[in-house]
């Protein structure tokens, strides 16, 4: 499959009056054309500094991208000029944040809205602008769009500013689109309802989707592959069936049995307890030592390697290891 981005040891640090914070600590990702690959993880993982810092949206200062590289078709992202980049942004990458009344101008209306990106990144008439964002706002299911294109944000219900955010987001035809937790902020029926959306764009236009959230019900719905950050890395990556059905990181076990289901009703959730650790100054060892339950003497002395389960599964455990597994074995032995 043909790679459309590469994230290759990438680290992000925050300068504060308390000191560093590694917010992201090499972490290796890639994302194939077309597909959908979900990150997931607890606030604070850095799943959305990492997507960011793709955007080259780190605030700089305090923010910085200190190692790695992004390469998009090829090119590295963390070279681009500021110019380079405002090309690229909006045009071949495309972000949905959050929020989506927070992402909309409240004193501009939608059409203005709507067209701005597209009329500062191409040179197109007014009537072509106007046209592109009718399209748009039909493809994204909005109803009468000649009238809600002369409305203000105010006079769209939370789903509806969500399809206005994902219109804007795709109006210049982008490559590669970064949805930051774009459900959140909804109530459940428009979750679907915007999942079952981005299903049909993916299919319609081939865009590579990237989804930033926390909510394992939604990388259920829509993702091809699925990465699962802890601290600042990502601890164990698969296809959904791995990462569902054959997770071998006691995170990941740990995050699917925290999940409600209905098909084990009545049974108590499993949380994991403890907090993350400290980013100001992580463990140089595997940072889910303090709260794993077969953490071993080695864990919080060196970082585990990743191990290849299969072409898509990789994990970063100690368990994998042919001496842990052996010890295991002869554990269950007895
Ligand atoms: Fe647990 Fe050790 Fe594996 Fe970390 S490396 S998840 S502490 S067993």
């Amino acid at each position: 499959m043909e790679k459309i981005l590469e994230v290759n040891d990438l680290h992000v640090t925050f300068s504060t009056y308390g000191g560093t914070v590694k917010a992201v600590r090499g972490v290796n990702f890639h994302l194939n054309k077309g597909e959908t690959l979900a990150i997931v993880g607890e606030s604070g993982c850095g799943k959305s500094v990492a997507s960011n810092a793709i955007m080259r949206l780190i605030p700089d200062p305090p923010g910085k991208i200190s190692g790695g590289s992004i390469l998009f078709n090829g090119r590295d992202l963390t070279k681009l000029s500021d110019k380079e980049m405002r090309r690229i942004r909006g045009v071949d990458i495309s972000m949905i944040f959050q929020d989506p009344m927070t992402a909309l101008n409240p004193t501009l209306t939608i059409g203005s809205q709507l067209m701005e990106g597209l009329r500062q990144h191409h040179k197109i008439s007014s009537d072509h602008a106007k046209k592109k964002a009718l399209e748009m706002m039909d493809l994204v299911g909005i109803p009468n769009p000649e009238e809600r294109l002369k409305q203000y944000p105010h006079q769209f219900s939370g789903g509806m500013r969500q399809r206005i955010v994902i219109a804007m987001a795709l109006i210049c035809e982008p490559e590669l689109l970064i949805a930051d937790e774009p459900t959140t902020a909804l109530d459940v029926t428009i979750q679907a309802q915007i999942l079952e959306l981005f299903e049909k764009i993916q299919a319609g236009t081939g865009v590579s989707i990237i989804l930033i959230t926390h909510d394992l019900g939604v990388v259920a719905k829509i993702a091809d592959r699925i990465a699962v950050m802890y601290a600042g890395k990502i601890i164990e990556v698969g296809t959904k069936r791995e990462i569902f059905y054959e997770q071998e990181h006691p995170y990941t076990k740990g995050l699917l049995k925290s999940v409600p289901r209905l098909d084990l009703k009545g049974e108590k959730l499993t949380p994991i307890d403890g907090t993350p650790p400290d980013l100001f100054s992580p463990p140089q060892g595997c940072p889910f030592t303090a709260r794993c339950p077969m953490a071993m003497e080695v864990c919080d002395k060196v970082y585990p390697f990743s191990s290849e389960l299969s072409d898509t599964h990789h994990v970063d455990c100690w368990l994998q290891d042919e001496r842990a597994k052996q010890l295991l074995a002869e554990a269950a032995a007895k």
